[in-house]
């Protein structure tokens, strides 16, 4: 027989994973509220041609990473490799532009990519994104920021920084990227094939080039941010000033370019300690042009992604554990054929009584008790023969080691004052 075995770049998260992924999503939700952002859940597949045109076609992402089929009806799809087209979608076609504005969404959920898998890099890997629509005061800009940041820092994350940038908009990028290939014209011999491509389809993606020939010519490249515009200068500098204002350290990176077609002027990542290489724990920026390109009307946008690996990765790295999961505080072990009936009757009002319980399912008096230890169970029902004929159990407190006969009638009673007092 074949055995199965997961496809690459995928992870099976198994229970030992699960606190870190409970308490990173709710504490990621809970924040986002906290902030006045709502929930939005787009579908995990959508039209190829949503992504083709949303991302942009010069991308990594559509010209390589993409998960693309057709289905049995023949129509081309894609697994979602970023939220935002998905959710720029939905704000579309739901009407969400006639509420009133800021419109402020976040989502949490898998993202797919073909991508070559390494440590913090998967092919399937969840994002928690937030997008506030309608706003172009770089207020707007700051709130988002806020959010990463206080994401991170509820976290402990150590070695906090933003990464900014200013890419400009489609009236100086043009300036910018003819300066860009100009430099890079008296450099061709020294860079990547990619990037020879990238400055006839997307020149700003070569200064994201990860190859080691074209970090030289990099570092000595054009900024976009000698090259903005009246509008996209005064931006910069009011969201730079907010920043100050509050205190929150950032560093200008004139290499940070989204690899993402519609970003216009801010840019930023932030970077925390412990994970080397992949230092951004979540990038993301505003998007100006996104809405009107994919049929709706002209819509400032702001947002991030955060990927939840990568977060998981720097907690472990700095030492962060999380909270512990509950576990039903209460076990109950039996022996003997009249026990069972009273043991399940009992578990099943326990629970009704919004008490966690679980019954022992084989095994010896002993191996229960092991497997109630196990479990974590504070307090275990024992019930044997004996005691039950005269309509009692016993009824084990696992942390202090006493240990009570009970009337049966009791039992419900008995566990809520004893966890009362817990
Ligand atoms: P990178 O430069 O690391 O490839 P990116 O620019 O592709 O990142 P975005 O598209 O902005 O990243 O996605 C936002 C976040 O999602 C990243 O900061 C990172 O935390 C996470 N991320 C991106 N790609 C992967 C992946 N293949 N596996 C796990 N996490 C990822
Ligand atoms: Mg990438």
């Amino acid at each position: 027989m074949d055995k199965f075995t997961r496809p690459t770049g995928t992870q099976d998260l198994l229970p030992a994973e699960q606190p870190y992924w409970e308490y990173v999503t709710s504490s990621a939700a809970a924040t986002a509220r906290r902030f006045g952002y709502e929930r939005i859940e787009t579908p995990i597949f959508e039209a190829t041609g949503l992504f083709a045109r949303g991302v942009g076609g010069a991308t990594d992402i559509v010209e390589k990473e993409m998960y693309s089929f057709r289905d049995k009806g023949d129509h081309a799809l894609t697994l979602r490799p970023e939220f935002t087209a998905g959710v720029v979608r939905a704000y579309i076609e739901n009407g969400l532009h006639t509420l009133p504005k800021p419109v402020k969404l976040f989502s949490l959920g898998p993202i797919f990519r073909y991508e070559r898998p390494q440590a913090g890099r998967f092919r399937q890997f969840h994002q928690f994104n937030a997008e506030i629509f309608g706003i172009q005061d770089p207020l707007a800009d700051l709130e988002t920021m806020l959010l990463a940041w206080d994401l991170y820092a509820g976290w402990d994350f150590k070695g906090l920084a933003f990464q900014l940038n200013s890419t400009g908009c489609p009236v100086c990028r043009p300036t910018f990227s003819a300066a860009l290939r100009d430099y890079y014209q008296s450099h061709l011999h020294e860079i990547c094939e990619d990037c020879k491509r990238r400055l006839e389809t997307n020149p700003l993606r070569v200064l994201d080039c990860k190859q080691e020939r074209c970090q030289p010519v990099i570092a000595g490249a054009p900024q976009s941010i000698a090259h903005l515009c009246e509008e996209c200068s005064t931006h910069f500098t009011s969201l730079r000033s907010y920043l100050d204002a509050l205190g929150r350290p950032y560093t200008i990176n004139p290499r940070l370019v989204r690899g993402l077609d519609y970003y216009t002027k801010t840019v930023f990542e932030v970077w925390a300690e412990g994970i080397g290489a992949q230092a951004a724990v979540c990038g993301g920026g505003r998007y100006d042009g996104l809405i009107e390109l994919l049929g709706g009307r002209p819509t400032p946008a702001v947002g991030f992604a955060a990927g939840l690996e990568r977060i998981i990765l720097v907690m472990k790295a700095q030492g962060l554990t999380p909270p512990a999961l509950p576990v039903p505080p209460v076990f109950i072990a039996f022996s003997g054929d009249a026990a069972r009936a009273t043991a399940v009757r009992l578990v099943v009002d326990l629970r009704a009584a919004a008490i966690g319980a679980q019954i022992a399912m084989g095994g010896s008096l002993k191996a229960q008790l092991r497997q109630a230890d196990k479990a974590q169970a504070r307090f275990v029902f024992i019930i044997g023969e004996d005691e039950l004929a005269r309509g009692e159990v016993n009824f084990k407190d696992m942390a202090t080691g006493t240990q009570l006969t009970v009337a049966l009638g009791t039992a419900a009673a008995q566990v809520s004052q004893a966890l009362a007092a817990c």
